[in-house]
């Protein structure tokens, strides 16, 4: 079969190739792959600079978002040939640390977790696949290709998840307004959250004027260009999706008394600010402040984020897909263009 394969820690080292297929050892139910998402993780492996093959293996099968359809399943597994399923990226540390030990390997305290298509596991990027029953999530089959977003919503599934845990520390909770910093595909399925949460929803980006913009105003909340003019929104809560650090800077202590700031982003080390720590932990401190970091997510939160997208307006989720790249053009799919929001590899109906 074909599959997507980098050799990790090579630059510009992907290629596609014939391997050999699925060995039952990934899994008892066989998927095959339908559309494989891309993201800024990926790009990272292809850049050489992460990831890391299967123990003894000089290959890596590319992808994490994957989406496809159930081709054989053992009988009385929850699943049948013909459902859609999305596989989960992580599993557990061969000796679960306590977190791992209770299906919250997102919690991973060891770092010793796996993830396909990322650290030591093949990925989702090959025609076929095999998959453990407990780590296939089955979509509802009116989502169609929109399943290929499952994946990174499992990210803002958790990132709502753990927000609404922090903010029930006060029993008179009740958040307004959310800022939404990076309106890319992580940014606008935090939006599309926090407007089924009924929230106020405000969304900042640099692009002006383009689909970023109209998304968000199509969604109902508003959009903003400039972070100078947000000091004055003191929003409830912050998800900053970025990872800027200037940005991030300017999010610590701009939220309301009793704010949450959720940082979902990730960024390179090396940027050095001056920041007057006393003023800002005068402001947590007094207004009981809570700032706090998230990745990745476990079985719960896929089923939290496949909930999600079946209540989403289907033709708005649509539009977070903003190209569509064949398999045979795969590497078009990898680069990196401006008016991108997802990207999808097409696989086969
Ligand atoms: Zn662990």
């Amino acid at each position: 079969m074909r599959a997507i394969t980098v050799t990790p820690g090579v630059a510009h080292s992907a290629r596609l190739e014939e391997i050999p297929e699925p060995p039952l050892s990934d899994g008892a139910i066989l998927v095959r792959t339908r559309a494989l998402g891309v993201c800024g993780t990926d790009r990272e492996i292809l850049s050489g600079a992460y990831g890391s093959a299967p123990p003894g293996q000089r290959y890596l099968v590319l992808g994490h978002e994957s989406f496809g359809v159930v081709e054989a399943a053992p009988p009385r597994c929850g699943l049948t040939p013909g459902d859609l399923v999305v596989g989960i990226v992580r599993r557990p540390d061969p000796e679960p640390c306590s977190a791992c030990a209770v299906g919250e390997w997102d919690m991973c305290r060891n770092g010793r977790y796996s993830e396909r298509g990322i650290k030591e596991r093949h990925g989702y990027g090959a025609e076929r696949f095999r998959i453990e029953p407990e780590f296939a999530v089955k979509l509802d089959r009116g989502l169609g290709l929109l399943g290929v977003l499952l994946e990174p919503a499992s990210i803002l599934a958790k990132a709502w998840d753990h927000t609404e845990r922090i903010g029930r520390r006060g029993r008179g909770w009740a958040p307004k307004t959310l800022l939404v910093t990076g309106a890319g595909p992580i940014g606008l399925l935090a939006a599309l959250m926090g407007m089924q949460r009924g929230l106020e929803v405000h969304v900042l980006d640099r692009n002006k004027g383009g689909l970023k913009e109209k998304l968000v105003r199509d969604l109902g909340g508003t959009y903003h260009t400039d972070a100078a003019r947000l000091h004055r929104l003191a929003p409830d809560l912050i998800f900053e999706c970025t990872g800027a650090p200037g940005l991030i800077r300017d999010c610590l202590g701009a939220t309301a008394a009793g704010g949450i700031i959720c940082l979902v982003g990730v960024s390179a080390p090396g940027k050095v600010f001056g920041l007057d720590i006393g003023r800002l932990n005068a402001t947590m401190v007094l207004d009981n402040d809570a700032v706090f970091g998230t990745v990745n997510a476990n079985r719960g939160h896929y089923e939290m984020a496949a909930d999600a997208l079946a209540r989403a307006d289907q033709s708005w989720l649509s539009r977070l897909i903003t190209r569509r790249v064949s398999l045979e053009h795969w590497s078009e799919a990898l680069q990196d263009r401006p008016d991108d929001i997802k990207v999808v590899i097409i696989f086969g109906e």
